[in-house]
């Protein structure tokens, strides 16, 4: 069963590295260009969703030093959240406090990029990379408005500069992964990429799938993380 959803996603995810490749030739056939690139982090300090079975498909492959990063960040998470007093408060602390992903490699490139989430894929930028990790509340209105003309509206999800196409192309996908395992287990799991990856490599969850969501929200109360910012069950 394991095995057979997490294939799932990778033929999904590999499918989906092909349609963004010939997105992006397709973009610079026409002069546009996207700026993502190998060492280029700035959007590595937002906060990252996934479905459960994701997570598994990283928590399978790293490193006893990568864990131990992820532990380190889930803790600094559960810190911050008491702090957060609605969605935005907590997107916006999180940004500012929780620090990088803790996969992003010393050089600044992605320590599990072969098995990373629909959503760091989906993640193209048409501008540059200081607008990735730009806090928009701080910024003067001159500014905004400099960046908000200069989009170009044909391509992104606006008011930002991402990719709509791949944004919306990786949300399906996601929902996609996430009605495999209600079909199988009559409930999904959604929420925080290093929480998830953190409670399958030190708390082998998947093998609590089985029993249920009651036993998922037992485990995640027991570690301090039933919390709608971190991680949403769906029954
Ligand atoms: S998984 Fe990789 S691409 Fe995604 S936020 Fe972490 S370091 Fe960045």
């Amino acid at each position: 069963m394991r095995r057979e959803v997490c294939d799932e996603v990778r033929i999904l995810q590999e499918r989906f590295d092909g349609v963004i490749r010939r997105w992006i030739d397709g973009y610079a056939e026409g002069g546009g260009r996207v700026h993502c690139g190998r060492g280029c982090s700035a959007c590595c300090s937002l906060t990252v969703n996934c479905t459960f079975t994701e997570a598994v498909r990283v928590a399978d492959v790293i490193s006893d030093l990568q864990a131990a990063a992820v532990a380190g960040h889930v803790a600094r998470l559960r810190q911050l959240l008491p702090r957060a007093r609605d969605l935005t408060g907590w997107l916006r602390l999180h940004r500012r406090e929780a620090g990088y992903c803790p996969f992003l490699d010393h050089d600044g490139a992605c320590g599990v990029y072969a098995v990373r989430p629909f959503s760091c894929r989906a993640l193209l930028a048409t501008r540059e990379s200081r607008w990735c990790g730009a806090d928009f509340s701080e910024l003067s209105s001159e500014e905004k408005r400099g960046f908000v003309e200069s989009l170009d509206r044909s391509v992104v999800a606006f008011p930002m500069h991402y990719v709509a196409a791949t944004r919306d192309l990786g949300e399906e996908l996601e929902q996609r992964a996430a009605l495999t395992l209600m079909a199988r287990f009559s409930f999904s799991l959604y929420g925080s990429f290093p929480i998830l990856v953190h409670l399958e490599r030190e708390h082998r969850l998947s093998d609590l799938l089985p029993r249920g969501a009651d036993a998922v929200r037992h485990l995640l109360e027991r570690e301090g993380l039933f919390h709608p910012f971190l991680a949403a069950i769906h029954d």
